[in-house]
């Protein structure tokens, strides 16, 4: 929808007049009878009715994913190695580490995604992109300023995954000045300052 309205706004500049109105759905019976057209056959319209078919979308459909550059040695590297070539890392206890998590991971056209038991596979990411993506549902376009642990949940409804997850959303909350400055209060008295009978 943004995108629909980014660009109605730019064709609007060409009209003299522009109105944008929202209409409540009980007086928007005509519109959504002609948005219906488009599935219906035109053969049997008796009086003239000029429809022009769009062969394609008005907005590019294909959002811009930017390219992450991350680091080769993030934790993503040693589960890849051993799906991959069974290759475990020499640290025993890192090769157990890697041995016993590495069936929850899966390769798919070569990216590594988390199974999950409760929905879709997630998207394994590394720091950099991590940040971003918490930066984006913390900051972006619909700022979610609440607890971390509702944060994290809607960053993995998302369909991301990374191991430090819930801490780095609690990092980041933490350095918020927006959810410090909302955070719950307490305003019960100091317990040394409660009187004394
Ligand atoms: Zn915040």
């Amino acid at each position: 929808m943004q995108k629909y309205l980014k660009l109605l706004q730019e064709l609007a500049v060409w009209f003299e007049h522009f109105e944008l109105a929202q209409v409540p759905r009980s007086q928007n019976k005509k519109a959504d009878v002609l948005s219906k057209l488009a599935y219906l056959t035109f053969s049997h319209f008796q009086k003239q009715v000029l429809v022009e078919e769009l062969p394609c979308k008005s907005i590019d459909n294909d959002l811009m994913v930017a390219s992450v550059e991350e680091e080769q040695s993030n934790w993503m590297e040693p589960i890849l190695q051993y799906i991959r070539n069974n290759a475990l890392p020499n640290d025993k206890y890192e090769a157990r580490l890697v041995r016993e998590r590495a069936p929850m991971y899966i390769i798919q056209n070569d990216i590594l995604y988390r199974k999950s038991y409760f929905g879709p596979m997630m998207r394994c990411v590394g720091p950099i992109e991590a940040e971003m993506i918490v930066d984006e549902v913390h900051n972006g376009s619909c700022a979610l300023h609440s607890d971390y642990k509702t944060i994290a949940a809607k960053i993995m409804r998302m369909g991301y995954f990374w191991p430090s997850l819930y801490r780095d959303v609690a990092k980041f909350v933490k350095r918020c000045k927006s959810c410090q400055s909302h955070a719950p209060q307490n305003r019960l008295p100091r317990h040394d300052m409660i009187p004394v009978n």
